[in-house]
């Protein structure tokens, strides 16, 4: 028995989830070739899909939730060396609105979901055609109501109501960043029991988004099947899918190779030639393990032995890092909302890629650094502007090779920041 776990196990999720993809297309394209093909899909499989999106939605505001209280009140040592957990997350959140920006321009420029075909794109809409009527309302609800209704948008006036609506996620985000902050501010021995139970709460909570990734194979060759005879077996979402991948990609290097050297030339004394020698190696494990969680102490290492990091700032910038500062996780959810809106012939309004930019900003802080944990998040940023979270499924498929590039970006830009706040501190004490 312990064999034939230890057997199963080798064979790794993501391959899992591949073979899961092109199971769903096979399938699809079978399925085209019978008369009732399609129904059958539709009847049978799509269920279990829906089921798998719908498990997604169901973690993801617990999720958020926790994993930000957790993050806010780990910043137990803000006051203690506040310049410098000022200094930290003022850059992250910079670094993280720049990456969404290069995101948002490289989805609305390269038009990756146009691709498809436009005839399949109206039968699509007319399956989705709940949400979209529902995202239209919300377009002109949106126009009417001013420029600033986006930040009315961000504040709630009922927390059970917001946490009872998979469309207010910036409501959630908003009590949970508020609590954390009022949590910090009260002595921490008269809050070791809530602190400890959102510990515990976040390990359970975890488990559970394993256990539902553990079903994303079986989910996604659902979903496939479902998509192929959605689109009449039309091949052109596969085209797009490619160009969607090929701009992720792009930018991804962009942050890598340009982004972060550019910031290091600017802001520290290291060659940047030299910064990307350093970082490579922790880089790669990252590309491995596709979990920035996971790969922590080889970034702490990397920071402190590699890039001369003092241990006083890696200690406290690293794992902050790890669950606020998602450079590549945000840019990506970006270019896959706006890809995912394409397809399904969504236009979206500027107030719309207004609150993209924000929930992507705010959302790749409550993202987990483990393996998939965008698509989670994901599904609640779909469902928040709108879009069918059933749309995940044209890139889960293909979402293990871009994880891995994304993870990488998201400790390189963990390992810049400390590098930069650790110059700057360096500056600092040679001032007094
Ligand atoms: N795998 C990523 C990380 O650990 C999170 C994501 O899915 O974007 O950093």
């Amino acid at each position: 028995m312990k064999q034939h776990i230890s057997k199963k196990a080798r064979i790794p999720l993501y391959l899992k989830i591949l073979a899961g993809m092109i199971a769903g297309i096979v399938i699809g394209f079978a399925a085209l070739q019978f008369d009732k093909g399609a129904e059958i899909v539709r009847n049978w499989l799509m269920p279990w899909g829906k089921i798998f999106i719908k498990m997604l939605q169901l973690i993801a505001i617990p999720l958020v939730f926790v994993s930000l209280v957790k993050g806010v009140t780990g910043l137990q040592d803000i006051r203690k060396i506040s310049s410098l957990g000022g200094k930290t997350i003022g850059i992250y959140i910079i670094t993280t609105v720049i990456a969404v920006l290069l995101g948002v321009s490289a989805g609305l420029l390269v038009k990756p979901g146009n691709i498809v075909d436009k005839s399949q794109v109206a039968h699509l809409q007319e399956q989705y055609v709940e949400t979209t009527e529902r995202n239209r309302a919300l377009a002109e609800e949106n126009q009417s109501q001013g420029p600033l209704a986006f930040l009315n948008d961000i504040v709630p006036d009922n927390i059970t109501a917001a946490m009872s609506d998979n469309t207010k996620m910036l409501h959630v985000i908003f009590f949970a960043v508020f609590f954390g902050i009022a949590a910090l501010a009260v002595p921490r021995d008269k809050i070791k029991g809530v602190l400890e139970f959102f510990d515990s709460l976040d390990l359970i909570i975890l488990k559970m988004v394993d256990y539902i990734i553990r079903f994303a194979p079986y989910g996604v060759a659902a979903l496939m099947a479902g998509l192929v005879t959605d689109f009449g077996g039309n091949l052109s979402v596969f085209g797009s899918l490619a160009v969607f991948a090929l701009t992720v990609i792009a930018c991804m290097l962009i942050l890598m190779f340009i982004f972060y050297p550019v910031l290091i030339k600017l802001f520290t004394k290291m060659k940047w030639t030299e910064f990307l020698k350093k970082v490579y190696p922790m880089q790669l494990f990252a590309f491995t393990t596709s979990s920035s969680a996971a790969t922590l102490p080889v970034t702490m290492d990397t920071a402190e032995n590699k890039l001369g990091v003092s241990n006083r700032v890696s200690s406290f910038v690293l794992p902050v890092g790890v669950t606020i500062n998602m450079d590549g996780t945000s840019c990506y959810q970006a270019v896959s909302v706006l890809f995912i809106a394409q397809v399904l012939g969504i236009d979206l309004s500027l107030l719309q890629i207004l609150v993209i930019i924000a929930m992507t900003v705010l959302s790749s802080i409550g993202t987990p650094g483990i393996p998939g944990g965008s698509y989670v998040i994901l599904t609640m940023v779909l469902t928040s502007v709108g879009i069918p979270a059933e749309g995940l499924a044209l890139i889960l498929g293909i979402d293990r090779p871009l994880d891995m590039l994304r993870t990488a970006v998201n400790v390189t830009g963990d390992v810049t920041v400390a590098k930069i706040i650790d110059t700057a501190e360096e500056k600092d004490r040679k001032n007094i």
